[in-house]
């Protein structure tokens, strides 16, 4: 439907609307580099406040980038992704996947499939808490990572899972869903991975939240790794489209470190970096907080029996 060659998007991804205005212009600290290779699509990138021109659909209110970046360029770049700051931060990584692993539901040794696994961090949650849980992920550096724990990731494409046979009882989606280029196509291949019945669990930063709407073009999660910004209407139109029934919509938070949450804050709003640094200079280093602005959605939908 839309020609990826165009200056101007003529039509919204999402419902075809022609209505399109420019909702954010470009922003760059620095051009991007041509192979897409600065780490720009690291899951810790610090690169806040860069991205190409965002759009906006009178329609149905989804935001997107525009240009895209080549498809190509884009899933070589996440092959390339090496992220050893993620490893740093893994401890509170467990506890985040901990506290959202309540929402799927007793184990039951249902099959479970993460998919943009990352170094396997849920995959290993989820096998411990009873889950016959395995995971896919386009990074060879992180897919490795989580290999290394013993744990079954695939390097693969969501397409390329699909087209193995293996079917799975719950697929969950961490923070993906917003780094495709095509998302609904990447949905219906997951639809083709669970069996009738079967729950995807998903989560997605949430344009439509009180804060992303107050902050404007200062929200912090306006990044280039980031094509598409939802909301619970456009996330679940989305869904539907790819087949799924939506059963609720609620918030997801992280768990993170308080200095990785300094480091992000003053990456995003350069003006508190010296108050970052106080208050880094007395905060012992293990102190986590979990933090949930309202700006992060938890889906549940499922394939319908
Ligand atoms: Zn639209």
């Amino acid at each position: 439907m839309l020609d990826p060659d165009a200056a101007f998007p003529t039509a919204c991804y999402l419902c075809g609307g022609r209505e399109l205005q420019l909702r954010f212009g470009e922003r760059r600290t620095s051009a991007p580099t041509p192979d897409l290779a600065d780490g720009s699509y690291n899951c810790t990138s610090l690169r806040h406040g860069n991205h190409a021109p965002i759009w906006r659909c009178r329609t149905c209110g989804l935001l997107f980038q525009w240009p895209l970046p080549d498809p190509d360029d884009l899933l070589k770049a996440y092959s390339a992704v090496e992220d050893p700051v993620y490893v740093g931060e893994r401890a509170n990584r467990y506890y985040t996947f901990q506290r959202v692993l309540g929402a799927l539901g007793p184990a039951r040794s249902r099959r479970l499939l993460d998919v943009g696994a990352y170094c396997g961090y849920f995959v290993d949650v989820a096998r411990k808490a009873g889950f016959q849980a395995e995971g896919t992920e386009l990074s060879v550096w992180a897919a490795g990572q989580g290999r290394e724990l013993g744990l079954t990731v695939h390097n693969q494409t969501v397409g390329e899972r699909a087209a193995s046979g293996d079917t799975y009882d719950v697929v969950t989606m961490w923070d993906v869903v917003e780094h495709l280029a095509d998302p609904r196509a990447e949905l219906e291949a997951t639809f083709g991975l669970l069996a009738p019945g079967g729950q995807l669990h998903l989560s997605t930063i949430d344009a439509g939240s009180r804060i992303a709407r107050a902050l404007g073009q200062h929200w912090p999660w306006l990044m280039e790794m980031h094509l598409y910004y939802f909301d619970r209407h456009t996330v679940a139109s989305l869904l539907q489209q790819a087949g799924f029934r939506v059963e609720r919509i609620g918030l997801y938070s992280h768990v993170v470190s308080v200095d990785y949450l300094l480091t992000k804050v003053a990456a995003a709003i350069p003006a508190v970096d010296s108050v970052a640094e106080s208050i880094r200079t007395v905060v012992p280093e293990h102190w986590r907080v979990p933090v949930n602005l309202g700006d992060n959605m938890h889906i549940v939908a499922h394939r319908p029996a």
